[in-house]
């Protein structure tokens, strides 16, 4: 199995980053929990009914982060499967809801439409023919038929292609499946070769750009999928051995466990392992709807709920 697990984002405002997602996206809020390393933080989980790998956007809103400035060294773009025949319908929800996007291109032969979150976070839909047969989780009024179908994928900004590459094709079980002028496109090879979400890592080689600055609206780090503890630190072993890259030891996050490393490129990156997933403390019908704490935190509970900023009612 391979491909993208999660994508995590910083963001300004809890209660902004909430609505647009869920109201004006909607996705899926599968977990409402705390930042294990900042506990008087939250940490947001949206993506589809069960918050499987490939569809999982993660935030850490930090109310007075300063913005973010993108460059190399960053992942420039972050995008969403939705039926080819839907873009016309995001558009024009784009457009009643105040949403600034981008005219629509073309890449690598698919439909793109480029639009911003409220943080300013560069994200797209990429129009795929066929995806309306896919399942989807829908909110905010959304026809199941229009709905987001997990992440296409992300796009990396880097000085140089050539070692990040290695480590996808090498580690990750990607593929080098194309090019389309400065942007080169790495595809999972998996059961479905491309077809599943947080299947395509683009990086797009800019020799010379000005590096970025994390900060709000910026991602934070891109998580990579292992099927379980094996096959992690068998990714792991690759790393050191072949690519001379040490990753940090194993980190339980509760609803998945994981290494992190620097990659080459200048971005973080993270291996997480598919299981045991987000319904291992709350049924799969009630995800997101109560605060969630793992073991090590819940006798500080009353103290954590006093700290976090109220959130409005949760709609789905
Ligand atoms: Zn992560």
């Amino acid at each position: 199995m391979s491909g993208l697990h999660h994508v995590t984002a910083i963001a300004g405002n809890a209660q902004r980053n909430f609505d647009f997602y869920t109201r004006t996206l909607g996705l899926r809020f599968v977990k409402r929990t705390v930042n294990f390393d900042d506990p008087g933080t939250y940490h947001f989980y949206y993506g589809d009914e069960a918050g499987n790998p490939g569809t999982i956007l993660t935030f850490f809103p930090w109310e007075h982060a300063a913005a973010g400035r993108g460059g190399v060294g960053q992942t420039h773009q972050t995008s969403f499967r939705v039926p080819l025949s839907a873009i016309g319908y995001w558009t024009q929800r784009f457009t009643e809801h105040g949403v600034a996007y981008e005219p629509l291109e073309k890449r690598f032969g698919e439909t793109v439409l480029a639009f911003s979150d409220p943080d300013g976070m560069s994200l797209a839909l990429i129009g795929i023919p066929g995806a309306e047969n896919e399942p989807a989780w829908t909110a905010g009024g959304i026809p199941a038929e229009y709905a987001i179908r997990g992440f296409h994928g992300v796009t990396l900004l880097l000085d140089s292609a050539e070692r990040t590459g290695a480590i996808l094709t090498d580690v990750f079980g990607f593929k080098e499946t194309g090019r389309d002028g400065s942007v080169i496109r790495y595809t999972a090879q998996g059961q479905n070769n491309g077809k599943e979400p947080g299947s395509i890592v683009d990086i797009y080689e800019a020799k010379g750009f000005l590096a970025g600055r994390q900060g709000r609206g910026s991602v934070h780090h891109i998580a990579f999928r292992a099927a379980d503890d094996a096959e992690q630190a068998e990714m792991a072993r690759k790393l050191v051995t072949t690519h001379r890259l040490r990753p940090t030891e194993q980190k339980d996050r509760n609803y998945f466990r994981s290494i992190y490393f620097r990659e080459p490129g200048g971005v973080l990156f993270e291996i997480a392992t598919d299981i045991p997933g987000f319904a291992v403390d709350e049924p799969v019908e009630s995800l997101g709807h109560a605060l969630k704490l793992p073991s090590f935190l819940e006798s500080h509970r009353a103290q954590i709920e006093k700290v976090l900023p109220a959130l409005g009612e949760l709609v789905s």
